[in-house]
């Protein structure tokens, strides 16, 4: 089936590069010749790439920026591909990225161990630069259609693509850090989440940040939120957290 998709990326590839350009990808590869060789090709397709070593180059990188698409080597120094594979898509900010396995191993056990935990495609190297870069057009375009989806709680909506946020129509300006938190509120309404919680889903689980930092961002959303009458919407839970929701 992966081969299919690459094989029609690949036809669509001269007349729709352009959609792509930009996107971040995450590069976690150990030897560095095959990291250079595919910083370098994908840099000419216009991505933008971070290069990592190993797991925690890679989670020190994911936690600076979350990318747009991974491409996880499976065989790495200390901590393995698989095992970062797993772990990211346990974490609920982090689950959504596709991720692409490279392999130099053929057997079958392996890429359905890599598929059974959530990898998006995987690819069995030595590759060429023309299939990788033809994948990642495949698993960015597959994702293109599940991330159109707007969020809707009460009166606001919030487009995670256009990075707008509206209530009544009305345009609300926010800041990266509120905005992310009001994606993570109305992507999970009615819960209530602990400080702790919301610095490793939105802020992300190795940036150490305290937890009055969540306090101080709340206080910002509450503020830009509240002439549109939606101030209320996130709610304080004594000696819990916080939750958000359309009942005021
Ligand atoms: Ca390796």
């Amino acid at each position: 089936m992966p081969n299919q998709d690459a094989a029609e990326a690949l036809q669509g590839s001269s007349t729709c590069a352009g959609p792509m350009n930009g996107k971040r990808i995450l590069l976690v590869e150990d030897e560095r010749p095959i990291r250079e060789m595919v910083t370098f090709a994908l840099t000419q397709d216009g991505y933008q790439i971070d290069e990592a070593e190993d797991g925690t180059a890679a989670e020190a990188k994911m936690a600076e920026h979350l990318p747009d698409l991974v491409l996880l080597d499976w065989m790495l120094p200390n901590v393995s591909g698989l095992e970062l594979l797993r772990r990211w898509k346990r974490n609920e900010s982090m689950q959504e990225i596709p991720i692409i396995m490279l392999t130099a191993r053929v057997e079958e056990r392996d890429k359905v161990d890599g598929l059974n935990s959530g990898a998006d495609d995987y690819i069995t190297k030595p590759f060429s630069v023309k299939e990788l870069s033809a994948r990642i057009r495949a698993v960015l375009r597959r994702g293109a259609s599940i991330l159109d989806d707007q969020l809707r709680v009460g009166p606001l909506q919030l487009d995670s693509k256009a990075h707008r946020v509206h209530a009544d129509g009305q345009p609300i300006s926010l800041g990266p850090t509120e905005f992310r938190l009001l994606e993570f509120f109305m992507s999970h309404p009615d819960r209530v989440y602990t400080r702790t919680q919301l610095l490793d889903y939105v802020w992300g689980r190795n940036m150490y940040v305290e937890e009055r930092t969540v306090d101080v961002h709340i206080v910002r959303l509450r503020k830009l939120l509240k002439p549109l009458e939606c101030g209320k919407m996130i709610q304080t839970v004594r000696g819990y957290g916080y939750r958000f929701s359309a009942t005021q």
